[in-house]
């Protein structure tokens, strides 16, 4: 079996210019480029007379003009966040403020864990945990507007409290996808904010459904969008698979450590052969992501008590 996923990293766009993605969307990029924002955050405007805005994106100057000046003086009545990530929400004060718009979002529903200062997406360092929404927003609920409305898909597994949009009322079946799928990348799963059993049903979630293009928090559009949420499907099931493996062979990916205790940090290597640094810890709570999946279903266990919250790194044992 492969992991290989047909990633598209190339993107037309500039800053501060809005481009038509489907008729009536629009898509401004934000100048926030990082290893987990990729080019930068996407905010996008629907529709034709009234708009909403999905994601203000990050505090930035730049990109408020940038919104206002798409807006054209078309009045922004809702303001819609796919999960609250800062690069997705800290943008929202000041777009309100300059608008009068509504907020609206499915909001925490627990305190942060604080994941400490870790330069991942599940720490302080990512999470926005003051955002109230004016609007509460739950699976199934719909955001109508004069000209379009959105329907709330809630789509936990990278952030607890993420939502997906399925858009109504334009020709085009598109699907705002936020970071659960994106095409440049695979969505960082990462506890405590990800949970993997979460994310992979969120992903079960979205097969069979009609829409044709999937409009993402970063990155290109999706044109081929099943194939992508059925790669990525596969891609968790392959890396499960790797992991379970090293920890029933005890292996650490040298061949002389064969029979001694596997530990979520040694997993690490033998999965990423060829990791970047700046993505060690990314990848050591993906992988942990995976362990706990694993012992939540009963196929590996470990003896010594796993904290509740943060990187732990226990000796596993297969069932
Ligand atoms: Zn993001």
């Amino acid at each position: 079996m492969t992991d290989k996923i047909p990633f598209k990293t190339e993107m037309a766009f500039a800053y501060g210019e809005a481009a038509e993605m489907v008729p009536g969307v629009r898509r401004l990029v934000a100048n926030n480029p990082g290893p987990f924002t990729f080019k930068g955050t996407n905010t996008y405007l629907v529709g034709q007379k009234t708009l909403t805005v999905i994601d203000p994106g990050p505090a930035d100057g730049a990109h408020l003009a940038a919104i206002l000046e798409a807006a054209n003086g078309r009045p922004i009545a809702t303001i819609v966040i796919t999960h609250t990530h800062k690069d997705h929400v800290e943008g929202l004060a000041a777009l309100q403020a300059a608008t009068g718009a509504k907020s609206a979002g499915f909001g925490r529903t627990a305190p942060l864990i604080s994941g400490g200062n870790d330069p991942t997406p599940t720490g302080s360092e990512f999470v926005f945990p003051d955002f109230a929404p004016d609007i509460v927003i739950r699976h199934g609920d719909r955001i109508e507007d004069i000209d379009h409305a959105l329907v709330a898909l809630h789509t936990p597994g990278h952030a607890p409290d993420h939502l997906c949009f399925a858009l109504e009322g334009f020709p085009a079946a598109a699907l705002f996808s936020g970071d659960h799928v994106m095409a440049w990348n695979t969505s960082v799963v990462a506890p405590p904010e990800g949970h993997m059993a979460a994310y992979l049903a969120s992903l079960e979630l979205l097969i069979g459904r009609s829409e044709t293009v999937y409009l993402p928090g970063h990155g290109g559009r999706l044109a081929d969008p099943q194939r992508m949420v059925r790669a990525f499907l596969l891609h968790r099931r392959w890396r499960e698979q790797a992991i379970l493996a090293a920890i029933r062979s005890g292996h650490d990916g040298s061949p002389t450590a064969v029979g001694t205790s596997t530990t979520i940090r040694k997993i690490v290597p033998v999965v990423y052969p060829e990791l970047d640094a700046h993505l060690l810890t990314a990848a050591t709570l993906s992988v942990q992501a995976h362990v706990e999946h694993l012992m939540e279903r009963g196929l590996v266990s470990t003896t010594d008590p796993v904290p509740s919250s943060g990187p732990w790194d226990r000796a596993l044992t297969a069932a």
